[in-house]
């Protein structure tokens, strides 16, 4: 709702499907929202919960993806390596975008535009937390330097594995939002993790065939 209520996103219309998960996926007003599993582990049911959002990559596949068709399109900003659409986006086919994600994250809104969390570049840039993350009664997220999050990040895992083994950093190499679960990540979600470097594969693609047809093997081959 804090993210809904600071980008003025409107409801999307959901109907109960006999599951707690609701609304169904990310949209054109939705940015972010929890996933919800429910799975036998050990013979006993348990739940799993994932805020899914952009996790802003280091290398943003979603960037080349839209920077192929529009110019200008999607920005990654220097000061604090948050990705996000302009209104040139909307140039580039969505399908396309929405594939170039190893998360499935990109969505069009109703007007066209390509939107997704933007990590509250009008919020961080003037001082103040994401949405998010201020709102949350639980502390569950935390905001700040890349180094000290890893830091911060990995200090939990290691209390968390005294109970729980499999508790593990998602892609943290890759991302900037980085995700601490504690059993196998794909019990939260399908894209909980990049899936075989699915977006890589499309950047790379993406990169040749737009470099000039002289210099493609070579593109490819270095890409
Ligand atoms: S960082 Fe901002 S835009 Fe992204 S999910 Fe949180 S509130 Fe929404
Ligand atoms: S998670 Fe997807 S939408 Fe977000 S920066 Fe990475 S490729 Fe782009």
């Amino acid at each position: 709702m804090a993210c809904k209520n600071w980008n003025q996103n409107g409801a999307s219309m959901t109907k109960n499907t006999g599951s707690h998960q609701n609304p169904p996926d990310l949209d054109g007003n939705t940015f972010k929202l929890v996933r919800f599993s429910e799975l036998e582990t050990d013979g006993k049911l348990a739940w799993y919960f994932f805020a899914d959002q952009c996790r802003h990559c280091l290398e943003p596949p979603c960037k080349d993806a839209i920077e192929g068709y529009a110019a200008g399109g999607a920005v990654q900003d220097e000061a604090t390596g948050a990705v996000y659409y302009t209104s040139k986006a909307k140039e580039a086919p969505f399908e396309e975008v929405k594939d170039s994600c190893p998360y499935d994250i990109p969505r069009k809104a109703a007007n066209g535009q390509l939107v997704k969390c933007t990590m509250c570049i009008d919020r961080i840039s003037n001082g103040l937390i994401p949405a998010c993350v201020k709102i949350c009664p639980t502390g569950a997220m935390n905001f700040g330097e890349r180094d000290a999050m890893l830091a911060l990040a990995k200090e939990r895992m290691e209390k968390l594995k005294t109970k729980n083994p499999k508790a593990q950093l998602l892609d943290a190499d890759q991302v900037r939002a980085i995700y601490l679960v504690v059993d196998d990540p794909k019990k939260y979600h399908k894209n909980a993790i990049a899936g075989l470097n699915h977006g890589i594969v499309h950047k790379l693609a993406a990169r040749f065939l737009r470099a000039p047809a002289s210099t493609r093997v070579q593109t490819a081959a270095s890409g």
